[in-house]
């Protein structure tokens, strides 16, 4: 087997390998090297990051399970600083040294920072990475006023995402009019209107002159016309610079980027090189389109065929929610070109298509983008439009004689199969209804994962989804409720209701009768259904530890750099101070980083290595002190106020009671993690109306309620009702809390689960049916009895324990060199 190294864990980089392994998965032992902490992100969803709109957790492309799973070596935070061509050996900073038979450098860009004075204060930085969008998270927690100095695609999302989070967000760019690489001033001057409108500053011709700071942090920004622009923050987003520093110091060929030919070589015959560092042809890119291809034609190379890149004509959308705009190919126009342009002021629209011979050359869409993919095709089609002419402004539902239909779906029928849907991927609709009919997906979600359409930017996820109502006509209304993955045609639902009524007791069990259509499920149906198998079998089923994500399976939390975190569980956020210096001496003992006071009152230790949990375990256990599952699907935190105990307001025990409802609570396994909160009056300090059990004590017993989450889209409880009882208290909860391990479908929190459901029908059953509430409530007792068992101190007991930690010890600590 071959030695392959990639340097560079981004898009381009990790696009190429998964290339390489759908073709041949056998021929090369891959090892990469990634500067950055992460596993594989999809860095163009940082604007969505920044913006609130997504989660960094739901743009991550590939996971460091992935590259387990793969077989892959992956170093993080481990930056290669030289490459040994002679003897073919990578060293990194960290001092890793790898040796290669084949090297591919995908190191991407490098932002522009412009020379000005003030550019290395405090709070001026890129938009480039997760660090940026961390800089930009805190000066959003602590500041009013964004400046963002560049007013093309990347400051117009830089902008709009501070914004959106809270900040006085100011564009300054220096030409007349915004994205003027991409629009037209027409459609530039939309734009700007757009961007005002929802309280965003742009200051066109205006020229940046200093950065003014206090005490090392930036506080204004100055122009060359003498405007001062109050500033607590500063990205600078005025372009980027293939990353070059390296090839260049190993002697292979450079110019503005790496030089490659058509098949990525670069000037060694050993060394490939993808992304935005490279130049073919005299061109280098900043878009995912042409770094997708150039990962195609090396995977096909480098596995042994014949393939070339022949460079890519590219597309943009900005991805700024209800702004729609789209640009492609070259309108500047000129002495032989025609312009052909739609005007609707009235209705923000704005079209213009530039000609050349009959064939389009550029295409700017403003305010209705949905032609865009259409014009796009016939211009890398160099198609001759003479025919359509008259009609080719109103879009494809007219040029194609489908007159004044506005219908999408007819629309996107009448689109030939070799139209391109999602430009960033490059895929056809031709790949989705392939894919569509020769593997019954049904979903947006199963068409993205077979090919990709729409999983890179999103912005043509309607235009997908349209393809796939379009290919399965009216099968596609039937199909409602999604299935649970690309396993099997079952939902969630009637996969649960088979276990129960089949009395299915394991998973290959549950496979055969429901006709799986993968041998051993998949990731997402695996956990699931370990899940669906220990509620419905308390006592019975044997829970399959490798069917649980790695924080369980590790019974710790995995952080950034590969550590560990462990929490003990403190019963309604109480301690002692023998538990205190148990935790002070395991802190000391294993050299823990940082000790964290969480938000749910426990205290969370940081830094730990794989290898050492059973020990740090082991000591924590003597203390009395047990697992707070804090990485679990499971209840994680009781939190509590001081209440009648302590507080002259409190009218019960609410320390005594969160330790209580702890007590019950504690060990069982939930579809999703799950809080609560016990205050002991209606000041409700221990925050009990946005957990998913909430428990407020008031004169006349406890008001209780459900429901409610924090994180981004935060939703306060709903009320369930009150009751006179702390006895009460405990078998409402409990029952409420075994509806929804017997009724929620796997990864769904509270929230989500009551607002599908409805408040109504968890009230009818809680609390109007009491014979079925003391039902929920004696199984939920009959369940804990198996399951109020310390994952820390069996995993101590058990001999095999050691065995469990070690070897995957050994890749963590490589992975967190
Ligand atoms: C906020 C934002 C929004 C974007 N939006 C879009 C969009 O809507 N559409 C679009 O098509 N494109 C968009 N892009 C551009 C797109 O993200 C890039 O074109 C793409 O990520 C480039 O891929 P790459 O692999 O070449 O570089 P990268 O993804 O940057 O990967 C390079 C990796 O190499 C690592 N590296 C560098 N040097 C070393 C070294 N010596 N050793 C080890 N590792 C190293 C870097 O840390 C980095 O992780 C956007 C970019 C940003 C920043
Ligand atoms: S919720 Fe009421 S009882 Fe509890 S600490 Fe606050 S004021 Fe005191």
């Amino acid at each position: 087997m071959q030695k392959l190294i990639v340097i560079g864990n981004g898009m381009a980089g990790m696009r190429a390998v998964e290339e390489i392994l759908k073709r041949d998965a056998n021929q090369f032992k891959i090892t990469v090297f990634g500067a950055e902490p992460y596993g594989n992100y999809n860095r163009i969803m940082l604007s969505p990051v920044l913006s609130g709109e997504k989660t960094f957790e739901e743009i991550m492309i590939n996971t460091p399970e992935w590259y387990a799973e793969n077989d892959i070596t992956l170093h993080v935070n481990a930056e290669v600083t030289e490459i040994d061509r002679e003897n073919k050996i990578v060293k990194s900073a960290n001092g890793i040294e790898e040796s290669y038979d084949k090297l591919l450098i995908a190191t991407g860009s490098e932002p522009f920072i412009i020379p000005v004075p003030g550019k290395d204060l405090d709070g001026v930085i890129s938009f480039r990475d997760m660090n940026d969008i961390a800089a930009m998270e805190d000066a959003i927690s602590k500041y009013e006023n964004a400046v963002v100095i560049g007013g093309g695609l990347l400051g117009l999302e830089a902008a709009y995402g501070l914004q959106r989070r809270g900040m006085k967000a100011t564009v300054i760019h220096l030409m007349d009019t915004l994205m003027e690489r991409q629009l037209d001033p027409s459609a530039g001057a939309l734009l700007k209107n757009e961007l005002e409108g929802r309280g965003i500053s742009v200051l066109t011709e205006a020229n940046t002159k200093e950065i003014v700071g206090k005490d090392g942090r930036v506080t204004e920004l100055h122009l060359a016309d003498g405007r001062v622009i109050p500033a607590d923050i500063v990205v600078m987003a005025v372009g980027i610079r293939p990353n070059v520093a390296l090839a260049q110091a190993s002697g292979l060929e450079v110019e503005r980027g790496i030089v490659v030919n058509d098949q990525l070589l670069t000037s060694d015959e050993h060394i490939y090189s993808v992304g935005e560092c490279v130049q073919h042809q005299g061109n280098v890119y900043g878009l995912v389109a042409p770094l997708y291809e150039m990962g195609k034609v090396l995977a096909d190379h480098i596995t042994g065929s014949d393939n070339a890149y022949q460079g890519s004509v590219t597309s943009t959308k900005l991805k700024v929610s209800g702004v729609d705009v789209f640009s492609a190919g070259d309108f500047s126009g000129g002495d032989d070109c025609e312009d052909v342009v739609l005007r609707d002021a009235a209705r923000g629209i704005y079209k213009r298509v530039v000609l050349k011979d009959n064939k389009i050359q550029g295409a700017v869409l403003y305010g209705d983008t949905a032609d865009g993919a259409w014009y796009f095709q016939m211009l890398k089609d160099e198609q001759d439009i003479s025919d359509i002419r008259d009609l080719l402004i109103f879009g494809q539902a007219f040029a194609s004689g489908g007159g004044a239909s506005q219908d999408p779906i007819e629309a996107v029928a009448a689109l030939p199969m070799d139209a391109e849907i999602c430009g960033c991927n490059g895929v056809c609709k031709g790949d989705i209804v392939n894919a569509v009919n020769d593997k019954g997906l049904t979903t947006l979600d199963e068409v993205k994962a077979h090919t990709k359409a729409s999983a890179s930017c999103g912005t043509c996820a309607g235009l997908v989804e349209n393809v796939l109502k379009a290919t399965l006509g009216d099968a596609y209304s039937e199909v409602t409720v999604k299935p649970m993955c690309g396993c099997t045609e079952h939902t969630h639902d009637e996969v649960r209701a088979a276990i129960v009524e089949q009395e299915l007791k394991t998973i290959p069990d549950v496979y055969q009768a429901l006709e799986w259509k993968t041998p051993n499920g998949c990731s997402s149906c695996r956990p699931a259904m370990n899940y669906y198998l220990l509620c419905a079998w308390p006592g019975e089923y044997q829970d399959d530890t490798q069917s649980r994500f790695i924080n369980e399976r590790a019974h710790a939390n995995i952080q950034k750099d590969g550590t560990y975190s462990v929490v003990p569980r403190m019963w309604g956020g109480l301690t002692n101070p023998k538990e205190l210096r148990a935790i002070a001496d395991a802190a000391e003992k294993f050299n823990v980083k940082t000790v964290k006071v969480t938000g749910g009152q426990r205290i969370d230790l940081f830094g730990i290595k794989k290898e050492d949990l059973p020990e740090i375990w082991a000591d924590l256990n003597a203390a009395g002190m047990v697992s707070g599952h804090a990485y679990g699907k499971s209840l994680r935190t009781v939190k509590t106020c001081v209440g009648k105990e302590w507080c002259r307001f409190g009218t019960q025990m609410s320390m005594d009671l969160g330790v209580k409802l702890e007590k019950m609570a504690w060990g069982s396994y939930m579809p999703h993690k799950f809080k609560m909160a016990v205050s002991g009056c209606p000041r409700n300090c221990a925050e009990a109306t946005i957990k998913d059990f909430g428990v407020i004590c008031v004169d006349s017993g406890y008001q209780l309620s459900v429901a409610g989450n924090g994180g981004i889209h935060v939703r306060a409880n709903d009320d369930l009702c009150l009751v006179k009882t702390e006895e009460e208290v405990l078998e409402y909860a409990g029952a409420y809390i075994q509806l929804y391990r017997e009724e929620a479908r796997y990864l769904e929190r509270t929230a989500p689960w009551i607002e599908r459901v409805g408040l109504e029908y968890v009230k009818s059953i809680v609390v109007d049916d009491e014979a079925r509430r003391k039902e929920l409530y004696a199984r939920f007792t009959h369940s804990q009895s198996f399951w109020q068992d310390d994952p820390w101190a069996k995993a101590v007991n058990e001999e095999e324990a050691g065995a469990e930690f070690k070897p995957l010890a050994v890749m963590t600590a490589q992975a967190a060199e």
